[in-house]
């Protein structure tokens, strides 16, 4: 029963991808770096498991026998906005990218990626799934009354919803209001990259565009989420 108790206490990690060697791989590096692991070879497996267990994090693989990632997010955020996720992608155009953030991945990790990196990754998805949960506040824009714990918003009746990423960028742009911020400094501070860690400052420019669409009145206006010209973005707050 100790043991049990002991296991339970450390973070685990659900692993779905159908290639064996990675799958192992990627088995052997969590359990070498302290986390509690389980894993599905295919979609329909993965998505049972997702749905019925409890796990830090899931980082799932997109091209799967029986159902693909995307599909696997879409049914997990249709139950659970909060669990963290993470895809594996071998595909780089950016429009797949695009795809499994409008989904509501956490992150993704193309392959063949580097252990370094994709712990680097695991660490920062982890650490700001944990910081959501502490900061409990309140964002009025004006236009729209953000609830940052219940990745909500309200705007003239109409219930917004956002994700956990969206949530942590607009709360360091609040946090940050009386200067603009950097796409650099929005990729250490909320991403958790390193600088210079060849990361495209797209992935930025891509949560900013879905924000804008969800908090501005006129997204090709705004008038929240404002561009400095040289210097990044800024948050305009009405508290
Ligand atoms: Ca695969």
């Amino acid at each position: 029963m100790l043991a049990l108790v002991a296991v339970d206490k450390r973070i685990r990690i659900l692993v779905v991808e159908d290639e064996e060697a990675i799958r192992a791989g990627l088995l052997d590096v969590l359990v070498f770096h302290g986390y509690d692991v389980d894993s599905a070879a295919t979609g329909p497996e993965g998505l049972d498991k997702a749905l019925t267990g409890r796990f830090g994090l899931i980082l799932l693989d997109i091209m799967l026998p029986g159902m693909d990632g995307y599909e696997i997010c879409d049914r997990i955020r249709a139950v659970d906005r909060q669990q963290p996720i993470i895809m594996l992608t071998a595909k780089t155009a950016d429009e797949d990218i695009v795809q499994g953030l409008q989904l509501g991945a956490d992150d993704y990790v193309q392959k063949p990626f580097s252990i370094q990196q994709l712990v680097l990754r695991i660490e920062a998805v982890l650490r700001r799934s944990q910081v959501g949960r502490d900061q409990a506040r309140l964002l009025d824009l004006g236009n729209i009354q953000i609830d940052t714990e219940n990745l909500s918003g309200q705007a003239g009746g109409d219930e917004i919803q956002f994700t956990r990423r969206e949530i942590e960028l607009l709360s360091y742009l609040a946090q940050h209001a009386d200067r603009p911020v950097s796409r650099d400094e929005l990729l250490l501070e909320v991403w958790g990259y390193a600088r210079n860690s060849g990361i495209e400052t797209r992935t930025v420019d891509i949560h900013i565009a879905k924000l804008r669409r969800k908090i501005e009145v006129d997204p090709k206006q705004p008038a929240n989420l404002i561009t400095v010209r040289g210097a990044g973005y800024r948050l305009v707050t009405r508290d």
